[in-house]
């Protein structure tokens, strides 16, 4: 291994050159801390000649981002060979460092551009004036994973459905599964409560942090493509299935990235730092590389955020919970989970009516049927379908997504609760029919 220094500016520039494995990494180390030690605002190493990096040399480079943190550098890669690239992406090391294609690219902050396709309506988002809502995490509680004696009696399902058709290669086998009812073919949530509406820009707006969220932050940065994020993080409240998923999401370890978490509770941000704390997780809140801010908002106020009107409603749930009222190009999308209603109060029917009022889309806590949310489980601080049904049929709500199931319900008994709700509706229905749907983990929507 060799390398060259020279300056342009107030950026040092490093070109290596050469192998970085276990034989070169000591010199590699030593050689890049020295220079770390924030005399230059911004390092930026040139690897174009850089012929393999192994772990070794990869843990070198992390060393080196936690030393320049601590120093206030930046620190960028430009001009990686095509090898090299490959194992940033295998190792997500991509996601970790500013990449750029080229040296000149890396002094006049181009970053470097994804190779993949738009896929998605986030991917997309910007181009027309629908919002894109992309379920990450709809389980409530606890994540709740699908079990192997649940997953075999699916693959049964399929084969049965299947008998007598000529599946001989995977594409028809494919194209068949496509096609198969949901309850085969598919799984409700097993992530917590994440939801993602779209934004435009670098503007990243998620709604909770529950386990979903890791899922959430990878894909954020794979459209950011090494390019700094704006994350808007809108907290319902604090209960740990709300939050558990922020450890785990990495835009929170990564230097350059901003995210601001709001919610109503005054205790926002040390619910954050707490559960980072000894002895309950490794990485101390304090430790995480982005720049993090905490903004308690006021309810019933209307904001403007990342190209929303935004306003949160207290909800009924133990230590509170908040609503949200999305509003963008004449779309509005509500987030309300967590809420437990008393249909009976004239009140808490009237304010929650006005939240929803003329909605494209609620997001709704329908954990329970009406049965037990009125029964065994009242005061839990939970919803269920029918009252979901009620509000947003005086509201005027064309769509209402039934979310936070409940961990107890496998999925024929979440499609059962989704059942009853249409046909609640259907034989209900005073004005425009509401369509009404079971969210899972993967289920995008254009609103
Ligand atoms: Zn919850
Ligand atoms: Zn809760």
């Amino acid at each position: 291994m060799e390398w060259a220094e020279s300056r342009q500016g107030s950026t040092l520039i490093l070109a290596v050159s050469g192998r970085l494995d276990i034989e070169s990494a000591n010199a590699f180390r030593d050689a890049l801390m020295s220079r770390l030690g924030g005399a230059d605002a911004r390092v930026v190493l040139d690897f174009s000649g850089v012929e393999y990096i192994s772990s070794a040399g990869l843990r070198v480079l992390m060393i080196a981002s936690k030393q320049a943190r601590t120093a206030g550098v930046a620190l960028a890669i430009a001009g990686m060979q095509p090898l090299v690239a490959e194992i940033f992406q295998i190792s997500r090391f991509d996601t970790l460092f500013a990449c750029h294609p080229t040296l000149e690219q890396a002094l006049t902050g181009q970053t470097h551009a994804t190779s993949q396709p738009a896929r998605s309506g986030l991917d997309q988002e910007g181009a027309s004036d629908a919002i894109a809502v992309k379920f990450w995490g709809t389980r409530g509680s606890l994540p709740a994973p699908l079990g192997v004696q649940q997953l075999r009696g699916k693959l049964a399902s399929a084969l049965v459905a299947g008998a007598g058709l000529n599946l001989d290669t995977l594409e028809k086998a494919r194209s068949f599964v496509e096609g198969l009812p949901f309850r085969v073919g598919g799984t409700y949530g097993g992530n917590s409560s994440c939801v993602e509406l779209g934004a435009r820009g670098n503007d990243i707006v998620l709604l909770d942090m529950g386990s979903g969220a890791r899922l959430a932050g990878h894909d954020a940065l794979r459209r950011l493509a090494g390019q700094p994020g704006e994350f808007h993080i809108f907290m319902s409240h604090l209960h740990w299935d709300h939050i558990m998923g922020f450890p785990f999401f990495v835009p929170a370890y990564v230097p350059g990235q901003h995210i601001r978490i709001y919610g109503c509770h005054d205790r926002l941000e040390h619910a954050f730092r707490r559960q980072q704390d000894e002895p309950s997780f490794p990485v101390d809140f304090s430790k995480l590389g982005a720049n993090i801010e905490f903004i308690v908002l006021e309810p019933e106020r209307s904001y403007e955020i990342a190209g929303y009107q935004v306003m949160a409603r207290l909800q009924l749930h133990g230590g509170d919970s908040y609503g949200y009222r999305f509003e963008r190009d004449g779309k509005v999308v509500v987030y309300s989970t967590d809420a437990e209603h008393k249909p009976e109060q004239a009140e808490d029917v009237r304010g929650f009516v006005d939240l929803f009022r003329d909605a494209d889309l609620v997001i709704f806590d329908a954990m329970y049927s009406l049965a037990d949310s009125v029964s065994i489980r009242e005061d839990w601080g939970h919803s269920s379908n029918v009252v979901g049904v009620e509000l947003c049929q005086q509201a005027g709500a064309k769509r209402l997504a039934l979310f936070h199931h409940e961990p107890v319900n496998d999925d024929a008994a979440i499609d059962r609760l989704c059942h009853e709700a249409q046909r609640l509706e259907e034989i209900t229905r005073m004005g425009e029919r509401l369509e009404i749907l079971a969210a899972y983990d993967g289920l995008e929507l254009d609103i």
